[in-house]
């Protein structure tokens, strides 16, 4: 085990009260805290809720995962310690305030991942989603940030392997 989650509110779907999302999202930061293990954050239309019981909660380490806020919350999450996990919607052509974001956040807070079997990247978009397709979510990252892609793919997994194996991590 090498993360506790995904957890965390979705007010799009609700499909539980908010109140009950609320506890049990408070409940599974704790037992990540009590772990010393990141926690891997679901967030659909809950910004503000989600940053104010990580505050009080106390998170250890965040993964923001399938990250979906505005340019304003990618900065501030990214000053705070916490990562940014972007998935295929980085490359979908109305997504120009994800790509700001993804632009906002420093290079040692950024992942990407496929959020499987949903979210396929262009040109696969529609289909179910699979690792093969994480290409495709990269190199919209690289184009946007500047960065080399085979540059980009080291520190992303560079990144990965920190957040989710910290020391105990070795490289054979
Ligand atoms: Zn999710």
């Amino acid at each position: 085990m090498v993360a506790v989650g995904e957890t965390g509110l979705d007010y799009v779907h609700e499909r539980a009260p908010r109140a009950v999302q609320a506890d049990a999202f408070r409940a599974h930061v704790r037992l990540a805290r009590a772990a010393g293990l990141p926690l891997v954050v679901h967030n659909r239309e809950a910004h503000d809720d989600v940053e104010r019981i990580l505050r009080e909660e106390g998170a250890p380490s965040v993964v923001m995962h399938c990250f979906s806020g505005p340019p304003e919350i990618a900065t501030r999450w990214a000053a705070m310690g916490w990562m940014l996990s972007f998935a295929g919607p980085l490359t979908f052509a109305r997504a120009d305030a994800l790509r700001e974001a993804a632009r906002r956040v420093p290079a040692d807070r950024l992942l990407i991942e496929t959020d499987a079997p949903y979210l396929a990247p262009a040109p696969m978009r529609g289909r179910r989603c699979e690792p093969a397709f994480l290409v495709h979510t990269g190199r919209a990252l690289a184009a946007l940030t500047g960065v080399a892609e085979d540059a980009l793919a080291r520190v992303l997994a560079e990144n990965g392997k920190r957040v989710f194996f910290g020391p105990r991590f070795v490289v054979r």
